[in-house]
């Protein structure tokens, strides 16, 4: 075997290992954990890698695979994704392959052929074709330097993307028990990672786990009021950014794109009941930047790779933190900053209370609903968002993170014992038989005539609550319930109930302290003076500097139609932005941009120089 002699061979110096990330990626610096990770590989360890989506787990294996010699094995379940990774490899001129069931068998025997000569750094594999018929006997007449089993959760009948096939790939430490594993995933509890390292028989691998933090991402929670509007808002905020909005509904999603595009945006719908063709059509527009709003129910995003998605929102609130996470976390992939918003309102919860309390397993159900909770805490926080989206996956921030909506807008308590005594004592004369929406109605004094008819418009607090909106009243019982004041029967259609504290607010007077709500449009009000505290010419600088990354963009995607590759395979937005922030006028400055490779240079980067020179003429 051959493995012992290239450990030590000195390709395995990690300065080879730096040398080969700028001159195939572009990139100075390794991120955490990946100068370790590839340190473990090349002294030909097994190796377990936990890293968030975007965190730069293939490098962790590309890397290797360019200075080691012989081909890294990529093993991965995606297969829609291998085609672009693929692309996206010879883009930086590494050579890679690809071989799953949507090639045919002779362009297989092609691949095979290359494999062998030692041609290939990469050769990705579909886990099916891996453990089919003969396929060991092909690797084994090649010259292998390290296997990488990417998506590795999928190994656990735990995790929730379970794959049978990869429960077969513990025979690889059988058949080349000198070639190191290294497994990566973006989601695995202490019992996946168990599973992965049992299966796959890793001998006592190192283990990475890298934080989980995505500090570009930033965080925003909003009362779900005036969605269409505030979405509409959002987009032109962020003009010719592509985006996700995700919704609950087959019916949502076909909604709010009609709306949007009514407003002449370029927004599709994209769920389960479209057919695959259209479904596939969707996903293409929209990686290739031509279309820029997907709204969608969670099946979209699973198989798609492009790293310039610049925004979430989430119409509906998620039903867990996982799931929000995941979802939130396609975003930004680049590294550059991307925006995501959460709306967030108590009908969701109850909607979600009611699906979920009915599932089939009744402890499944308990589980689910503590999960619901604790997803309803982070959307109700009044400490910073970040820090307990992190605690949640068993992380500790020891700063507040400076980019959520309650850092930059921390809360202002006020004293609501009047607010709260009012509350509290409709609730006691409406004998704790209403839900929130009906208490509401009867505080701000409602026509509506099912309140006649029940008699509630008799009641002594009968419109004692009709200076504030429905929203304002919304934000205060949902506080008055997590503060204790209140209860919610979920049992029992969800009517409010008092407690023990409540009492003392009624009784004995005991002074409530709450948080005033801020209105959307007070908070646009506050947003258009923030920008305008910008001087006149920092302004003019930002306004230069979009308008040549936009310039730069479109360069990118004329480029892409002509390669027939995605535009955030040629270059990264964050690519983009640098140039756009440091005007790279010579092959050496441009080299020094971080993204642009040898290769890259020589392809794309005149082009983009020739624009830049031009652009400062002007
Ligand atoms: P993952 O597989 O963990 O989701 P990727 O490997 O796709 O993440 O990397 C995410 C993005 O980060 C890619 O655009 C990648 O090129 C970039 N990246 C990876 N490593 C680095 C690095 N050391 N410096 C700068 N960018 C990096
Ligand atoms: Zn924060």
């Amino acid at each position: 075997m051959f493995v012992g002699k290239i450990c030590r061979g000195k390709r395995m110096n990690l300065d080879n290992a730096k040398l080969a990330l700028k001159r195939y990626f572009g990139y100075d610096q390794f991120r955490p954990l990946q100068a370790d990770i590839i340190r473990a590989i090349f002294s030909g360890r097994d190796a377990l890698v936990l890293m968030p989506t975007g965190g730069g787990k293939s490098v962790c294996f590309q890397i290797p695979a360019v200075t080691l010699p012989g081909t890294c094995i990529v093993v991965s379940p995606l297969i829609s994704l291998m085609k672009d990774q693929v692309e996206g490899l010879r883009a930086n001129g590494i050579a890679a392959a690809f071989i799953n069931s949507a090639i045919d068998s002779r362009e297989q025997l092609r691949v095979e052929e290359s494999f062998y000569a030692g041609e290939l750094h990469l050769l990705y594999v579909s886990p099916e074709k891996l453990v089919s018929g003969n396929f060991v006997s092909i690797l084994k007449r090649g010259k292998i330097n390290l296997f990488a089993i990417d998506e590795a959760h999928c190994i656990s009948a735990w995790g929730h993307d379970f794959r049978p096939e990869y429960t077969q790939m513990g025979m690889l430490k059988q058949h080349f028990p000198k070639v190191p594993v290294v497994a990566l995933t973006a989601t695995a509890d202490k019992l996946t990672r168990k599973d992965i390292v049992d299966q796959l028989k890793l001998e006592e691998p190192e283990i990475f786990i890298a934080s989980f933090d995505r500090p570009n991402l930033s965080l925003e929670v909003r009362p779900g009021q005036q969605r269409l509007q505030q979405i509409e808002d959002f987009v032109r905020k962020h003009p010719k950014q592509a985006g996700i909005i995700y919704t609950l509904s087959r019916k949502a999603t076909e909604d709010i794109a009609d709306k949007l595009k009514q407003k002449g945006f370029k927004a599709e719908a994209y769920h389960a009941g479209l057919s695959p063709d259209r479904r596939s059509k969707i996903q293409d527009h929209f990686i290739n930047d031509n279309l820029q709003i997907v709204c969608a129910t969670v099946a979209f995003g699973m198989g798609i790779d492009k790293s310039n998605v610049r925004w979430v929102i989430h119409y509906n609130l998620p039903k867990n933190l996982e799931g929000y996470y995941q979802e939130i976390g396609r975003a930004g992939r680049d590294g550059a900053k991307a925006d995501t918003l959460l709306f967030y309102s108590f009908a969701d919860v109850s909607m979600l209370r009611d699906i979920l309390q009915n599932g089939e397993n009744a402890a499944q159900n308990e589980i689910q609903l503590v999960k619901l909770e604790r997803m309803q805490q982070y959307a109700e926080s009044l400490a910073c968002r970040r820090r307990i989206l992190l605690a949640y996956f068993s992380e500790n921030l020891s700063e507040n993170c400076g980019n959520c909506d309650i850092c930059r807008n921390p809360p202002q308590s006020m004293d609501g014992t009047v607010i709260a005594q009012k509350a509290l004592s409709a609730v006691y004369r409406l004998n704790e038989q209403v839900p929130m929406g009906m208490l509401i109605d009867v505080l701000r004094g409602s026509a509506r005539r099912e309140i006649k008819q029940l008699g509630y418009d008799t009641i002594k607090t009968y419109g004692a609550g009709r200076d504030f909106s429905q929203w304002d009243w919304q934000h205060y019982l949902m506080q008055l319930i997590n503060l204790g004041y209140l209860e919610v029967a979920y049992d029992a259609a969800n009517v409010l109930r008092l407690t023990s504290a409540s009492q003392d607010v009624l009784f004995k007077n005991r002074s409530v302290e709450l948080i005033k709500p801020t209105s959307y449009k007070e908070r646009q009000e506050e947003e258009k003076a923030s920008a305008k505290i910008k001087a006149p010419t920092q302004l003019k600088k930002e306004r230069l500097r979009d308008e040549l990354f936009e310039h730069l963009r479109q360069i990118r995607k004329e480029i892409a139609q002509k390669e027939g590759i995605p535009p955030y395979l040629i270059f990264s937005d964050a690519t983009l932005e640098e140039m756009a922030f440091s005007k790279p006028q010579t092959e050496d400055d441009m080299l020094a941009v971080s993204g642009v490779g040898e290769k890259k240079l020589v392809q794309f980067g005149y082009r983009f120089i020739k624009a830049i020179r031009n652009y400062e003429k002007k």
